[in-house]
């Protein structure tokens, strides 16, 4: 099966430009990788998973961010050392962590103190180890991007997040690879090679087509290219897809950046929409501005059907 996904991995993954790209193009992506340490990963498997994400991103130089959720290393209550070390090997491999809350409850349907014990519940294992490691935990990612339905809940949550010493962690290149993730953690688990295969099709041309529109909108808007911030999942498909995906990247002009230069970047100033949903901050400065953008890419209807049956 790794041969299979191997030789996939060097399938689809269109181009876009006609113009060659060239490293000096000036376009930069930092990678941040939300629900670690493990989304929806069989059992048995968090630590290949890990060490395949890990690998990748040392191969292709990649200063990267893991989002946590602490609630993932329990098990039956009980702290799961194994899975916690797989932090640890985050850190060892020179990676950033950030909170993702414990339970990865959203910020729409939580009271505020709800959202608050789950992000200081977030750090409770997270802050001493990354002072172990000399680090600062300094980094939160909203979980599924819902940042506060109305400006007074957002403003009270970023006071909120602001007092616990965190800076939020936006999202420019948003997508919804997890619908691929799921089902093809499911495919896997079934042994179905050709459902893997057309998943992994799918993701690819999937990926770079969310990827290019969201840079064509920022382009757009801001008439420059700006330091992009792209959000995928700690899961199988990635740890098969990421070296695909990075490559491409690289063949289409970017280099890699963390989220501390990413953030640098003035556009992460612009005041930006109020919204229950979690969409881009592109969306929400498109938004704010009075614009009226189109929306991304979609999943193939099979897929996002194939999904949500396997969610009910
Ligand atoms: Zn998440």
């Amino acid at each position: 099966m790794r041969i299979l996904t191997s030789l996939l991995m060097l399938a689809a993954w269109p181009l876009s430009a006609q113009e060659t790209p060239t490293s000096s193009s000036g376009k930069r992506v930092a990678i941040t990788i939300d629900d670690l340490p493990c989304a929806h990963c069989a059992e048995g498997t968090w630590r290949q998973v890990t060490d395949d994400i890990l690998s990748t991103l040392k191969a292709h130089r990649v200063p990267a961010i893991g989002f946590v959720n602490e609630g993932k290393l329990y098990r039956e209550g009980l702290l799961d050392s194994a899975r916690f070390q797989l932090l640890e090997r985050w850190l060892e491999a020179g990676m950033e962590l950030g909170n993702h809350t414990f339970a990865h409850r959203g910020a729409t349907r939580t009271t505020v103190a709800e959202f608050e014990e789950d992000v200081v519940k977030g750090e409770q294992l997270l802050r001493p180890l990354m002072e172990q490691h000399g680090r600062t935990l300094r980094y939160f990612r909203h979980p599924f991007l819902q940042t506060g339905a109305t400006p007074h809940r957002r403003d009270t949550l970023n006071a909120l997040l602001g007092e616990l010493g965190y800076t939020i962690a936006p999202v420019t290149f948003d997508n919804d690879e997890y619908i691929y993730a799921f089902c093809y953690e499911h495919a896997k688990r079934a042994k179905d090679d050709s459902l893997m295969h057309a998943l992994v099709e799918g993701y690819q041309t999937y990926m770079s087509k969310s990827v290019l529109f969201h840079e064509a909108e920022a382009g757009s808007f801001f008439g420059r290219d700006i330091a992009h911030i792209l959000l995928i999942h700690a899961n199988t498909l990635n740890a098969t897809q990421l070296d695909g995906l990075l490559t491409w990247f690289g063949q289409e002009g970017y280099s890699f950046i963390t989220l501390e230069e990413a953030l640098k970047d003035p556009c992460y100033q612009l005041p930006e929409a109020t919204t229950p949903y979690g969409f881009s901050w592109i969306r929400r400065w498109q938004l704010a501005a009075g614009n009226k953008p189109p929306w991304p890419p979609e999943i193939q209807p099979e897929v996002q059907q194939r999904y949500d049956a396997l969610r009910k």
